[in-house]
Order: structure tokens, then sequence, then C-alpha cells
């Protein structure tokens, strides 16, 4: 739909009444000269309450469900009360209501169980977004603008892997089409729930946490949207994270390809998966802070012309090394091959990995969070090997972090690599694994965890990154 523009709001975006407010302003100003679709992640810390209840229900605590079951009500409904105009709450107050009944009846199910099942997880936790979604959809009514709250189980199409799915993108584009369409045509808002889908046989899934933004850029990709604005709380994408880095600045404009290599490597502002719909659509995405409005943010784009060198640079903490390692070189054979395999078929994304050829020894970054699963999908794959003593016990290194410099420019940029090492040794900070992608678009650096930020304020000086 030419001119159309999805905007999604983030969870500190929709955190309260106040909020909700300026997002649906924000909305509605520019729905005055083009079509909007809006999508919106639940309110803030709400998917993470949903959760523990789950938790709390798997684990046979009522008592403990019950409690967050109120906090989810009482949050949403006091919400309501201070954006809705009285006499028009009641049939948004029903929907509340309604919504959380259902929470309840999935966590109970649950807490009958003492397990919680995949797909009903998904449904539950998705039930986040919907309450935010009907919470800005009636206030927009309220407003007069014409709105509608749509669950994108019933438009976004993925496959069956419940908690991290992917979208299908051909039959999500003949529903997005078939359903949202109409009402963009006919001016009315339509606000889709991010981060849930379903299957093709109508199970509910969701995108992975943080997926709310990977909502919004399938959705502009089908419908063929003009752009995409993704707004949270910092101004846009930023040569450092700014508390680490005082002096980092924000960049006024990325290519995908940066934007993509800073966000997988622990850049906050975007959802790792957000970018690849859109590239090959050449759709435009602007990051904007939705407390700070009129600053311009960042715009995500195909091309650059005339960049030079590393444009910013990233850190994450929870980060783990698993280091594999033959007891003699010949054993070696396949087994980088089939550890990547055993990881790719547990979903691990591997963050770097550097090898030495002799012995097939190697060793890759894994997040923190999927290390017990990476080294279960790797005891089972190589259980013989581990067994017989011809590999070494799996070594685990959790005292490290990941840093990442990124830019277009450094394609071929010779000394670079000198450079930042340079940089981080004089800071006395220990190097322990260095990858870089064939693209030579990010350069990877694994340190020490206490050297990390001291690693990341070398580099920023280093690369001037604060200085256009
Ligand atoms: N509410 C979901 C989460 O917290 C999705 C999102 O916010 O993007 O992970
Ligand atoms: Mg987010």
């Amino acid at each position: 739909m030419e001119n159309l523009l999805v905007m999604k709001f983030g969870g500190t975006s929709m955190g309260s009444a106040e909020r909700i407010r300026t997002a649906a302003d924000l909305a509605a100003r520019e729905k005055q000269h083009r079509p909007v679709l809006v999508v919106v992640s639940a309110m803030s810390k709400v998917t993470d309450l949903l959760l523990d209840a789950m938790r709390h229900a798997e684990a046979g605590d009522r008592a403990g469900l019950d409690a967050h079951l109120q906090t989810l009500q009482d949050r949403h409904l006091e919400t309501l009360r201070e954006l809705l105009p009285a006499d028009k709450q009641e049939a948004a107050h029903g929907g509340v209501l309604s919504l959380v009944a259902d929470f309840q009846r999935l966590a109970q199910g649950m807490l009958m169980l003492n397990e919680r099942p995949a797909r009903a997880a998904d449904e539950a936790v998705s039930i986040g977004e919907r309450l935010s979604a009907l919470l800005i959809s009636a206030y927009l009514e309220s407003e007069g603008i014409r709105s509608l709250a749509i669950n994108a189980a019933t438009v976004i199409v993925t496959d069956a892997l419940f908690g991290n799915a992917s979208p299908l993108m051909e039959p999500t584009r003949e529903k997005a089409r078939r359903d949202l369409l109409p009402w963009l045509e006919s001016g009315v808002l339509p606000v889709v729930t991010g981060f849930n889908g379903a299957t093709a046989d109508g199970r509910p899934t969701t995108l992975g946490r943080g997926g709310s933004d990977f909502s919004a850029s399938i959705l502009a990709a089908v419908l063929d949207a003009a752009e995409v604005w993704i707004w949270t709380d910092v101004d846009g994408i930023m040569t450092a994270d700014p508390r680490l880095v005082p002096e980092a600045k924000v960049l006024p404009e990325v290519t995908y390809n940066e934007a993509a290599e800073l966000a997988y490597n622990g850049a906050k502002v975007l959802h790792p998966r957000t970018l690849a719909p859109l590239i090959e659509r050449e759709i435009p995405v602007w990051s904007k802070n939705s407390f700070a409005p009129e600053k311009p943010g960042t715009k995500i784009v195909s091309h650059l012309n005339g960049r030079r060198g590393a444009r910013a640079v990233t850190s994450t903490a929870s980060v783990a090394l698993i280091a594999l390692e033959p007891s003699a070189a010949v054993v070696g054979a396949r087994l980088m091959a089939r550890a990547l395999d055993a990881l790719g078929r547990a979903n691990i994304e591997i963050l770097a990995l550097t090898s030495s050829s002799f012995r097939q020894s190697f060793c890759f970054l894994v997040r923190q969070g999927e290390l017990s699963a990476a080294l279960e999908s790797l005891e089972a794959a190589l259980s013989l090997e581990f067994a017989h003593g011809y590999l070494k016990p799996v070594e685990v290194d959790e005292d490290v972090g990941l840093l990442a410099v990124a830019g277009e420019g450094m394609r071929g940029e010779t000394g670079i690599a000198g450079r930042l090492f340079t940089a981080i040794s004089r800071e006395q900070v220990n190097i322990i694994a260095i990858a870089q992608g064939s693209s030579e678009l990010t350069i990877s650096i694994v340190v020490r965890r206490d050297g990390l930020e001291k690693a990341v304020r070398a580099v920023h000086g280093e690369c001037r990154l604060g200085e256009e």
C-alpha cells in the first residue's frame, strides 16, 4: 500500500496511561496525511510478569499465581481508568477482564498439569500485547479516531517453533492483504499485537523476546509499506552505549547491514531479526524516541555514500565461550560440522567462532541464556566421543564479554584490526578471541569480562566514533 506508515511502540512507550496517550497522538498526527498501522508491545514489564506467573503455575504455587493475576488486572484497569473518560470505559473494562480471564484459564491448566506446554505458553504470554492493543485502540476511538485492535495470531503465519517462531511470508501476505488492507483503505487505524502469530493450522506462537519490532517489519514487508518507525525510549542508534561512553552520539543514518550487526551483537534498540524482511523491498526504518519525538532519530537505509571506517561499537556481557578439543588430531574429523549441526537443530545462535585447523579444536560464543541448551545439545550429539575420551571435557568460560565494531566502511580498510588491538591492549585488557566475518563489516572481540567496558571506551576513542 503506497504511503503506508507502520509504527511500532515498545513497552516503555506503552508503559502508562500518559505514555499510551502520547503514542496514540503520534500515530493520529501522522494519520492525518497517510494511512497508519500501529504495532504494540505489552506494557513495560508485563511480559516478564506473565512468564513469572506461568512459572508459579507450573510449580503448583496457586497463591503466587493469584498474586500475579491480581497485579496484571490492576495495572491494566488502573491505566484504563486514567486513559478513558468515565462514560467510555465500559467496553474496554470488559475486554480487559476477559483477556485476564483467558490468561487465568491457561495458567490454571498449567497449574493442574505441573507443566507448561509450549503452545499454551505462547498463547498466554501474548495476552500482554492483546491488553495493550486493546487499551490504545480504545483510547483512539474515544478521541474520535476509528481504530481496531487486532490479534496478530489471525494475521502473521509462522512455523511451529514455539517461543521463537519464524514467519512464513507468503501466507502472511495473503492474510494481511485480505484482513488488514480493507480497514486501512476505509480509513481505520488498525492496532496489531506485536510479538505473536500462529501456525497455518492456528496454533498460537511467539517470535522470541523483543519480537514486536520483528512483527512490525513483517507487516510492513507484506503490505509494501513506505516506512517503518520504531518508537523506543532512546534517541536512536548510537555510536556506543551512552552509559558506558558519555561521548557517544546518535548516528543520523546507518545501513541495514550495520544496524543488523549492531542489533545482533547486543545493541538493544532493535530486535536482531527485524531488518531481514525489509531489505529486499528497501523499506526504510526510523528508530525514534517517543519521549523526545521532535528529535530526528536514526534512519536505516540500504546504502550510504562516502562513509569510511567504523561506525559504532556494541558490547554484551551476557555471553559464554565454549571450547571443544579432541584429545588427538585424528578424531577431529567432522567434529566442527557435527557440533554446529547439533547447535543449529537446538536453535542456538553462535555469535562468534574461531578454530585452529590442525587439531580441529575450536571455540565459539553463545548467549548466556542459551548456554545450558547448547551444552545439552553438544553432550547429546557427541556422547560417544565424550564417553570414550576422544574429546576432552567441554570447557566453558563465562567470565568473558563480547565487543563488536561495525561499519560498512571497514571493508578493505587496512590496519583497522591492528589499531583496535593496540587500543585495547593499552588498557591492559586481555583479548581472548577475535573473529571477523567474511563481509568485513564487523570485528568481534572477546575479552575478559572485567575489561569489557574499558575496551569499549578505548575502541570508541581510537575510531573517533563520537566525532562526525
Ligand atoms: N513483549 C515482548 C517482550 O517483552 C515483545 C516485545 O516487547 O517486543 O519480549
Ligand atoms: Mg523492544
